[in-house]
């Protein structure tokens, strides 16, 4: 029998593989335009680093993590996420000490042992995004706005700006005794999971999916009714600064977030066309997380896109590239001819192909129609002698004269 891929990991196959260019290009262009630069850090760490920072109680770290024990006994883990990797190099390389306020972003895969569907996977990819050093809200409409222009630029206006926030260590507590309260009277109509959550984690009951559970925590107290002044106040002026660029958003204030470290500022980019896996960005500040980490007392704020989502949102639009020149000969003698021109069009830029084995004429103008080549040329005795060739435009069949010379061709292409 032969092998296959493990459950849950992809295989990005050709034609897919450029709308994943075409969205990886377009976040660069994107980010490195908002002056963010490119960290790239290893797929595994230390298996603490993943506890420490999102959390026991989190579904990732509770169910969802590949951890092994390597062979000198140590545990690792294969990242569920960005953020973590990212500050654990922010404070192990001391970023902080040039600059603390950093623009880093990051993309590749990351893995997660949950159950494989349509925009859930095994091994997925994120691009993400993290600034840090910056307390002030406007860092927050920064991100946000870098964000929906990245889905502009990739020509989705669909998934809509959730925003909530989720206070600080100040004012939490409080709201968390209050929701515990609430909870408490409605226990016995929450699903297995919720009623440890009750204990561990209670204020991810307000995310469960389970129309029981949804049902039951209607009407549940509201975190935005328990924000303390500081955070109030933040806020207040995030929404402010997007009604300023008119970035349009809706306040959620049941998202809760599935990592623990997020304070303040919490966002997703939604859709209803993918179902359940709705979320295909989502981020949040951290304002605690370097130093719980142990690092300085340094704030942040980022978020992760899904690439599989987004990948999925842009439908079946083809973003294949098609040759702009494909040369058929008539003969051995030619093939060199035609392969030498290759050879300079290749240098000037021009997508080229041509038969290599000495096919049929007829099936060398087969694999031109095949390979959507803009154009085609037929290269035999005459075309070598008189240095001229007449160039089919595929498209409407149009002959064109043009010499066999490389700066012609260019200019015919172009
Ligand atoms: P969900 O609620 O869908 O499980 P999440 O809250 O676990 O998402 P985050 O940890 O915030 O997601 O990750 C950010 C983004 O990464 C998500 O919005 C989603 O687009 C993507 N993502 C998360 N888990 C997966 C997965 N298993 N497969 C594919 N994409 C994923
Ligand atoms: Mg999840």
């Amino acid at each position: 029998m032969s092998i296959t891929a493990i459950k849950g990991f992809n295989d990005i196959l050709p034609t897919e593989s450029e709308r994943w260019q075409y969205i990886e290009q377009a976040a660069r262009r994107v980010f490195e335009l908002n002056g963010f630069s490119e960290i790239r850090v290893p797929i595994m760490e230390k298996t603490e680093l993943f506890c420490r920072s999102i959390g026991d109680a989190t579904d990732i770290v509770e169910k969802e993590m590949y951890t092994f024990t390597d062979k000198g006994d140590n545990s690792i883990t294969l990242r569920p996420e960005g953020t973590a990797s990212v500050m654990r190099a922010f404070i192990e390389h001391k970023l902080y000490a040039q600059d603390p306020v950093a623009k880093l972003y990051y993309l590749g895969p990351m893995f997660r042992y949950e159950r494989p569907q349509k925009g859930r996977y095994r091994q997925f990819h994120q691009i993400g995004a993290e600034i840090t050093g910056v307390n002030a809200p406007l860092a927050d409409a920064q991100v946000l706005n870098m964000l929906v222009q990245f889905f502009r630029e990739i020509g989705l206006d669909e998934p809509s700006l959730q925003i909530n926030s989720l206070g600080c260590p100040e004012c939490r507590p409080a709201y968390r005794a209050a929701l515990v309260a609430f909870l408490e009277e409605r226990l016995d109509r929450l699903c297995e999971d919720c009623k440890r959550r009750f204990t561990t984690n209670p204020l991810r009951t307000l995310d469960c999916k389970v129309p029981g559970c949804v049902e039951a925590t209607a009407g549940a107290p509201s975190m935005l009714d328990h924000l303390c002044g500081d955070c109030s106040d933040h806020f207040a002026s995030v929404k402010r600064y997007l009604d300023s660029t008119a970035t349009p958003y809706n306040i959620n204030p049941r998202m809760v977030r599935g990592l623990d470290y997020y304070t303040r500022t919490t966002f997703e980019l939604v859709t209803s066309l993918l179902g359940s896996q709705s979320a295909v960005a989502a981020g949040g500040r951290y304002d605690g997380l370097i130093s719980q980490l142990g690092g300085p007392a340094i704030p942040g704020i980022g978020f992760a896109i899904g690439f599989e989502r987004v990948a999925l949102l842009l439908g079946d639009k083809d973003f294949s590239r098609q040759p702009d020149l494909f040369i058929a000969t008539m003969g051995a003698g030619e093939r060199d001819f035609a392969f030498r021109l290759m050879h300079e069009l290749l240098q000037s830029g021009v997508r080229v192909e041509m038969d290599y084995e000495g096919k049929s004429l007829k099936s060398q103008m087969r694999r031109a129609d095949k390979l959507g080549a803009r154009y085609s040329v037929v290269i035999g005795e005459n075309e070598v002698t008189s240095g001229k060739a007449s160039f089919k435009r595929m498209e409407d069949g149009e002959q064109i004269e043009v010499p066999l010379k490389c700066a012609d061709i260019v200019n015919m292409t172009a």
